[in-house]
């Protein structure tokens, strides 16, 4: 029988924001496992923030199975932490979302290269030529000579691990990248952000460089050539009543909802958010809530396509940021659809 190399990954108890953690157990399968096979396994919580040190355990519960090209045998084993008596460990956030197998969410995932304390292809203490040619870019003095290497390697290591991995583009600062992630139920695609983290960071351990999720890694001063973009994570959701009912009715409804919790989605939408949702760079100020057709500088983004659709389809949250928690955001979204009557 082979042996195969689980790598068990799960999120620590850093606030506000968690860490991915792994680590690799041998296991004989005759076939590759799936996700029935996978024994629970526990960890040392006093060493991730989880746990006092008296009694430390804290359980690893598998609740996502891909193939790791990367190595023989591999196995990425996505899992939530439980508390020794099996119920959700506080740091779990993922055992938070509404279960909804209608819900779809695609998320924008943008982030930045860092090498040496500063974004990949900036020169040694200083700063490129200003924003304007980044942006799906070709060429060395757009992109440089490393990141788009990176992007295909990436993306081949999402795809090869059945991940619903949809594009990628270089994004409006130097640097700065975005890989997008589609799934349907509500906890899909939330679920392969955080594997497609796991494996982009780990990916770019070998050649010195991190991925900086944080929002605005780069505080330049505003309009002039030290300004630059901050990172978001765009959320786009449907459920199956916006896909298939829809109507300017329940879309106001829906609107009046998120505009009353808007302080509960800020809250789960990032840290440092207010660096970021100024109101410029494509982005409404974190204090307003707006809505508007193919507006990039609103709050949420109503595709063409879904007004000519009598209101259906799936709109876009744009204020959720890199280093949100997807499983928050997805949670908080469908808890604020959720609150709006279908009849
Ligand atoms: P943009 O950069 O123009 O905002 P992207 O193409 O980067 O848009 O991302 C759009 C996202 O919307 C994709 O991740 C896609 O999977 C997602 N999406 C498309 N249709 C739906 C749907 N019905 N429900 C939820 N998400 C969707
Ligand atoms: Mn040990
Ligand atoms: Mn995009
Ligand atoms: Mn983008
Ligand atoms: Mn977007």
């Amino acid at each position: 029988m082979p042996k195969y190399k689980l790598e068990y990954i799960w999120l620590d108890g850093y606030s506000p924001l968690a860490n991915l953690r792994s680590k690799t157990q041998i296991k004989e399968f005759a076939a590759f496992p799936t996700l029935a096979d996978l024994p629970q396994w526990n960890f040392d919580g006093s060493s991730t923030k989880q746990a006092e040190g008296s009694s430390a355990d804290c359980l690893l519960k598998p609740v996502g199975v891909y193939p790791d090209s990367t190595r023989k045998n591999g196995v990425l084993v996505m899992c939530e932490v439980l508390l020794p008596d099996g119920s959700p460990h506080p740091s779990n956030t993922r055992a938070t979302i509404p279960d909804d197998e209608g819900a779809w969410f695609g998320f924008e995932q943008e982030f930045f290269f860092y090498k040496d304390g500063a974004p990949l292809g900036f020169p040694p203490g200083g700063y490129p030529a200003p924003q304007g040619l980044y942006y799906t870019g070709v060429g060395f003095e757009s992109i440089g000579a490393l990141a788009r290497d990176l992007v295909e390697q990436h993306m081949d290591i999402c795809l090869d691990a059945g991940l619903n991995y949809e594009g990628t583009n270089a994004e409006v600062a130097k640097g700065q990248w975005e890989f997008q992630i589609f799934g349907k139920g509500s906890k899909k695609a939330a679920d392969e952000i955080w594997v497609a983290r796991y494996l982009l960071t780990r990916l770019t351990e070998r050649y010195g460089i991190d991925i900086e999720w944080e929002c605005k890694p780069i505080r330049g001063r505003f309009g002039t050539p030290l300004d630059w973009n901050g990172s978001g994570m765009h959320a786009n959701f449907s459920t199956k009543h916006m896909r298939e009912v829809g109507g300017k009715d329940y879309f106001e409804k829906l609107m009046g909802a998120f505009s009353k919790y808007m302080d509960e989605h800020i809250a789960v939408y990032g840290p440092d958010n207010h660096m970021r949702l100024t109101g410029l760079h494509e982005t409404q100020s974190i204090d307003k809530f707006t809505y508007g057709v193919a507006d990039r500088g609103s709050s949420i983004r109503i595709p063409h396509v879904f007004v000519n659709n009598g209101y259906r389809g799936y709109l876009e949250d744009r204020r959720p940021n890199s280093a949100a928690d997807p499983y928050l955001v997805a949670g908080r979204i469908l808890k604020t659809v959720q609150s709006v009557p279908t009849a």
